[in-house]
């Protein structure tokens, strides 16, 4: 049976970081599917499709890797796409509390499912898309935390806004 593992997130908008998770989890899984959350209580930059357009370029090369969205549970959605996995970047102890919380409820949900951290790459280990936003918003350079048309959006974004 194939491996499939999710990676979930908001990806508003997706950096290196991210990338790097997703293509170290590739050479792990058969199938990596990166799921944009659909999280109607936070206010993102991007829209999910937008979210969604951005991973699918930045990840065009990855051919077992797929991009999709969802809303509600990600254990419903898990077991919806037959997967057996969870793919979560761990940058410092601050993401450890809320992940190891999470891991455990999701354990409790669904004990077939496993949720595997993969430590992030030092020179990624400061980098969040809040962080991201925060700089491109006062138009300072984000070339080397995001791809070049990730780099590209949000200049368009923010090219209104002072
Ligand atoms: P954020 O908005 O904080 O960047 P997301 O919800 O989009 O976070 O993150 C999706 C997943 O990617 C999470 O598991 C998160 O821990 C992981 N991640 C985000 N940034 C990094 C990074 N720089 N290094 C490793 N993992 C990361």
């Amino acid at each position: 049976m194939a491996s499939i593992a999710v990676c979930p997130g908001s990806f508003d908008p997706v950096t290196l970081g991210h990338l790097d998770i997703v293509t170290r989890g590739a050479k792990v899984f058969d199938k990596v599917i990166v799921a944009v959350l659909n999280n109607r209580s936070k206010q993102p930059l991007f829209t999910v499709e937008e979210r969604v357009q951005l991973l699918k370029e930045v990840t065009k090369d990855l051919p077992n890797v797929e991009i999709d969205s969802f809303d509600g549970l990600l254990i419903d959605y898990v077991k919806e796409k037959e997967a057996s996995a969870i793919i979560k970047g761990l940058r410092a102890v601050s993401d450890f509390e809320y992940e190891m919380q999470m891991a455990s409820i999701n354990r409790k949900l669904d004990e077939n499912v496993e949720t595997f951290f993969m430590m992030t790459n030092n020179k990624y280990s400061y980098l969040s898309s809040s962080i991201v936003k925060e700089i491109a918003k006062y138009h300072a350079p984000v070339a080397d935390l995001v791809p070049n048309i990730v780099e590209k959006a949000l200049k368009e974004k923010y090219s209104s806004v002072t």
